[in-house]
């Protein structure tokens, strides 16, 4: 499996088998936050995905959860996403739950009808990091 960095998991769903499909964080600059400050943000290349798929259906052939990384990969656009899920779907057949993670900007670049068939091809869960309503407080921990 590719693996950049230190791995961060979804706490509450500790038995997914995690996919990286990206690397690092498009935004980068929270006061508060490490996490990926070593680590450029980039799509892996689509041989890499396929190389861990290939491993998962070998290792884990039926999972029906995966957890897609890393901060970000909700930043991929609709047209390189669709394609990662349909592969997820073709190596991976019972897969039923796909969950992933994103900035309030990596929804509002898809359509309603995008966020639909992103659905329907099985991401279930996006989880987004919103650590504050208030102006002033995101402009002081440059939540962007
Ligand atoms: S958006 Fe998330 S991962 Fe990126 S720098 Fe901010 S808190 Fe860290």
């Amino acid at each position: 499996m590719h693996f950049t960095g230190t791995v961060y998991r979804n706490p509450y769903w500790p038995t997914w088998p995690l996919l990286e499909i990206t690397q690092g964080c498009t935004h980068n600059q929270c006061k508060f936050c490490t996490m990926y400050k070593q680590v450029p943000f980039r799509m892996s290349p689509m041989e890499w995905i396929e190389e861990d798929l290939k491993e998962l259906a070998q290792t884990d052939p039926e999972a029906r959860t995966i957890q897609l990384l890393s901060a970000n990969p909700l930043a991929l656009t609709y047209d390189r996403l669709a394609p990662i899920l349909e592969m997820i779907n073709r190596y991976l057949p019972k897969m039923e739950y796909i969950y992933v993670a994103g900035r309030v900007t990596d929804v509002r670049n898809k359509t309603v009808e995008e966020l639909k068939k992103l659905k329907e091809l099985g991401m279930r869960e996006i989880s987004l990091g919103v650590e504050s309503g208030d102006d002033w407080t995101l402009d002081r921990i440059h939540k962007g």
